[in-house]
């Protein structure tokens, strides 16, 4: 069985797309970005261009890929989707962009693992549309210039802090996602629902949404576990009962902090007296891998006020001890 958070947040779900809104109207939540960008996608229409290059980024499971398929649907283009990791070779990369349509999207998820070579095609394809290719080899090798499509590269990234600078200023928007609060998640799991037509309760959702960390994948990977539980134990509705059975037998607290989480924040405690401790440290200590705590983890738990992040490393704050129910003997226990 999948674990609910984990590394496998990292990726998507397989079906995933069904519960995926169309509209900038039904994307809940982001009021910033969503402002910013119904401004940008309006006047772009108005005269008849292509978006400006737009670079998204923020946690996984936060609605980057949706937002971009909202974009697509919104300028009324398409949309082709594809990541860093998945673009080999310049070639690969040329074959993509010398195939959009005028005013298209290239969606590019993890941008920040492309590599050099390819990075390299992009410069020129953003700035100026068009790609430098070699023809030939050696002395007599020759270099055309190739006109593209105007188009609108979405880059999204968890690391905004690990592109290169100039991949970064190549785009015109650069929007924050952010943490939804549990009220935006109970809206966004009470639509789900809708879609997926099980019955649900106010308080059903917001105890979904409560122990989602913010994260809308994570809150609709739960409604489904929640919802086989109430088929089984309670005639099919979700209650909010029933949402809290079935999230504390997946061990997962009433704030939404699993075994990882709570494995990290200990580790720290036990071993590092509170902190402060290096993320690569802490990372071999617990076993997992550093990126992972990083994108995944940490966004959470200094939200919570869990966690800070400082010049010297990690360390766990006294409201964290308090959760975890270790007596926290203050200074002293440096
Ligand atoms: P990311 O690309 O940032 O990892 P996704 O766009 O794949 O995240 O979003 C994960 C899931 O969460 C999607 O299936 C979508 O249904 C849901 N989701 C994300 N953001 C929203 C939102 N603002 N409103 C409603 N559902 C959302």
């Amino acid at each position: 069985e999948e674990p609910l958070v984990a590394t496998s947040l990292l990726r998507e779900d397989e079906n995933e797309g069904s519960l995926r809104p169309k509209t900038l109207a039904e994307y809940v939540g982001q009021q910033k970005a969503k402002g910013n960008l119904e401004i940008f996608i309006q006047a772009a229409k108005m005269r008849n261009e292509p978006l400006d290059h737009v670079l998204l980024h923020g946690p996984p499971g936060l609605g980057k890929t949706t937002l971009a398929g909202i974009i697509a649907n919104e300028m009324g283009v398409n949309i082709r989707i594809t990541s860093g990791p998945a673009i080999e070779k310049p070639g690969d990369l040329a074959a993509l962009l010398t195939n959009l349509n005028e005013n298209d999207i290239l969606f590019v998820d993890e941008i920040h693992r492309l590599n050099r070579q390819v990075e390299e095609i992009l410069y020129p394809a953003m700035e100026d549309y068009a790609i430098d290719i070699i023809i030939g080899k050696g002395p007599s090798a020759n270099s055309i210039r190739l006109d593209l499509p105007k188009f609108t590269l979405i880059g999204a990234t968890t690391r905004a802090g690990q592109l290169s600078a100039p991949l970064r200023d190549r785009f015109g928007v650069t929007l924050r996602l952010e943490l939804y609060t549990p009220a935006e998640l109970s809206r966004i799991v009470a639509r789900s629902a809708g879609i997926l037509e099980v019955p649900i309760e106010g308080d059903g959702a917001m105890e979904i949404a409560r122990r989602s960390r913010g994260t809308p994948r994570i809150a609709n990977r739960m409604l489904r576990r929640v919802r086989d539980f109430a088929q089984v134990r309670a005639g099919g509705v979700i209650t909010r009962g029933v949402a809290d059975e079935a999230l504390s037998a997946l061990e997962v607290d009433h704030l939404g902090l699993d075994a990882v989480d709570r494995r990290m924040l200990e580790s720290i405690i036990e071993n590092y007296r509170g902190g402060p401790v290096g993320l690569e440290t802490l990372a071999a200590t617990i076993n997992e891998e550093a990126v992972t705590l990083e994108d995944v983890y940490e966004p959470y738990l200094m939200q919570l006020g869990f966690l800070t992040r400082t010049p010297r490393g990690r360390c766990v704050t006294p409201k964290a001890y308090e959760h975890l129910g270790i007596p926290f003997l203050g200074m002293e226990q440096l």
